[in-house]
């Protein structure tokens, strides 16, 4: 803890439009105090009535992001953990719906008996509470960042700034700094930049009783000084801290910009934070590598929402850390399930390196990601499958190895002769949908003799999960025959966590999800060693063409001699 001994909160809302980057920016606000020494928790508010987003379907929300202890929460709580690779918690993501639940289970149990239970004071106290809790945790923080998901103006999002107008009140402006991110969009046709839409959502924001005391612009090209003097005037904010938010080719670069334009110190000048110089130096080296891999490599990714990706989120950020670990830029090639489905595995995987198959639920593109599995596995390119991507990789193992026909998932085919993939026992009595599955972290016992052993580099690995069907242990001693590795198991239930091929060069197959544990200075093992395989498959194809090349020439040059 900082000399004072008391907590900050910084509070983060946005503006104008959604999608701003609001998780991202709160997140590169935790690294420029992490960078100062600081011990930083950041909080996610959702102004929706879903209790969680684990039952919203991804077109909706995009990922579901599990943590350690099993909570469904909101996919910026992965990009709190990636920048500041701290592991959150069930406490860090608060929605409407938890809330109004909780205030409603108090009513019932008689908490408020004889008081009419109204928005303020229960709702806004028990925002109140929870924005405390975080932050007194096991030891309090120095800083608490609490983000407003939702734009200013949203009927949803009032509760939410209304309890902040109130808490920033209680703690005093010396404990309590309000950022506000919005979009200063460029206008072509008058080739000027526009502060109209930031002056209103100011003004929402002053109408309700909060005066941001930054404001961060996300813009496509440099704001011009006058534009900067022009907000701050009209918003009633310091020029200075009216930051530049442009729009950059990596995300990890968001921090040294942020620091770049002063951030840093007017958070700590205001707050009354101990004046030290950050260390950012990791974070310099991590953008370095982002942007000058020493080679680039193709890799698949198979999944059913390809249009959409944030459903893939956590994978595609686990990459890219993978990708800086190996020196490398991974190129995503996405490749719809559904499309293999119909046309066949051949003409989608030819020019990549190594294929992902993604989780999923439900029966569409399952058929065409079994088919990926099975062509990774013949033609020896490296597969790396998550949850659904491991069942199928089972799926086809037992098709076309042990030669049980229609093998499948009981999830796909209740009436499977071989549910090789089947319900895990403690899931048949469910019939609750919401914070039902397998969710969270559970340990997993390596073999010392597979990929993932040499992965990690160690015995025993925690990993997170959620799913409900699992490998089918009655199949085990058949699959096992006939090839297919069991690298890691559950210790207290004998459950299948990863499977791996023999006489393959890299094929690993996980039930959980390894894509939520990477971080960008730590990269996780698995898609590290993903992508180690992969670069050493390109080598070796680049290899035999080369000496393709050179028998076709030299075939050449006996014929033409011959002839001669
Ligand atoms: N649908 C599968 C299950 O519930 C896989 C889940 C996943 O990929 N996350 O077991």
């Amino acid at each position: 803890m900082h000399k004072s001994g008391k907590t900050k909160y910084i509070f983060v809302t946005g503006g104008v439009v959604s999608s701003l980057g609001k998780g991202v920016a709160a997140a590169s606000i935790g690294v420029l105090l992490q960078a100062r020494g600081l011990r930083v928790t950041i909080l996610k508010f959702d102004p929706y009535i879903n209790v969680d987003p684990g039952t919203m379907s991804p077109f909706q929300h995009g990922e579901v992001y599990v943590t350690d202890d099993g909570a469904e929460t909101d996919l910026d709580l992965g990009h709190y953990e990636r920048f500041l690779d701290v592991n959150m918690s069930r406490k860090n993501n608060a929605t409407t719906g938890q809330i109004y639940y909780e205030v409603i289970t108090r009513e019932r149990r008689g908490d408020y008996l004889g008081k009419t239970v109204q928005v303020i004071p229960h709702i806004t106290n028990e925002i109140k509470r929870r924005i405390y809790a975080v932050a007194r945790d096991d030891q309090p923080y120095d800083v608490a960042i609490v983000e407003v998901g939702g734009t200013v103006g949203d009927i949803e999002s009032l509760p939410f700034l209304e309890a902040i107008r109130q808490f920033c009140l209680e703690e005093g402006p010396q404990n309590t700094f309000n950022i506000h991110l919005t979009l200063v969009p460029y206008i072509k046709a008058s080739g000027e930049m526009k502060t109209k839409p930031t002056q209103h959502s100011v003004m929402r924001l002053r109408e309700i009783g909060l005066q941001p005391n930054a404001l961060l612009c996300r813009c496509e090209r440099p704001m011009e000084k006058e534009v900067r003097e022009k907000i701050g005037l009209f918003c009633n904010v310091p020029p200075d801290h009216v930051i530049e938010a442009r729009d950059l080719p990596t995300i990890y670069q968001i921090p040294l910009v942020f620091e770049e334009e002063g951030l840093g110190d007017i958070l700590v000048e205001n707050l009354g934070l101990p004046k030290v110089k950050p260390d950012l130096a990791e974070w310099k080296k991590l953008v370095k590598r982002i942007q000058s891999p020493s080679r680039e490599v193709p890799i698949a990714i198979c999944g059913k929402y390809v249009n959409l990706k944030d459903s893939y989120k956590s994978i595609i950020e686990a990459f890219t850390h993978a990708g800086v670990a190996n020196n490398a830029h991974v190129r995503l090639k996405w490749v719809d399930a559904e499309d293999v489905e119909r046309d066949g595995p051949e003409r989608y995987f030819e020019d990549v390196a190594g294929i992902l198959v993604c989780p999923g639920f439900g029966s569409r593109g399952v058929e065409g990601k079994i088919q990926v599995a099975g062509y990774a596995r013949e033609n020896q390119i490296p597969y790396f499958g998550i949850c659904l991507g491991m069942q199928c990789a089972v799926i086809d193992f037992a098709r076309n190895v042990c030669g049980l026909e229609d093998a499948n998932s009981s999830e796909f085919d209740e009436d499977t002769p071989h549910p090789v993939i089947d319900l895990m026992e403690t899931q048949i009595d469910v019939s609750q949908m919401g914070g039902t599955m397998r969710l969270g972290a559970y340990a997993c016992d390596l073999n010392r003799n597979s990929h993932a052993y040499r992965a990690y580099g160690q015995e025993t690995v925690y990993e997170r999960h959620r799913h409900r069907y699992e490998v089918n242990n009655e199949y085990l001693s058949l699959l096992k025959k006939k090839g297919l590795v069991i690298a890691g198991v559950n210790p207290d239930t004998g459950l299948v966590e990863i499977v791996e091929l023999k006489d393959h060069p890299w094929f690993v197959g996980v039930q959980f999800h390894p894509e939520l544990k990477s971080r960008a200075l730590r990269a996780h093992p698995l898609f590290r060693e993903f992508v180690r395989a992969a670069i050493e498959w390109q080598n070796r194809r680049e290899k035999a063409d080369r000496r393709d090349g050179e028998k076709s020439g030299a075939e050449a040059k006996t014929f033409a001699n011959k002839r001669r």
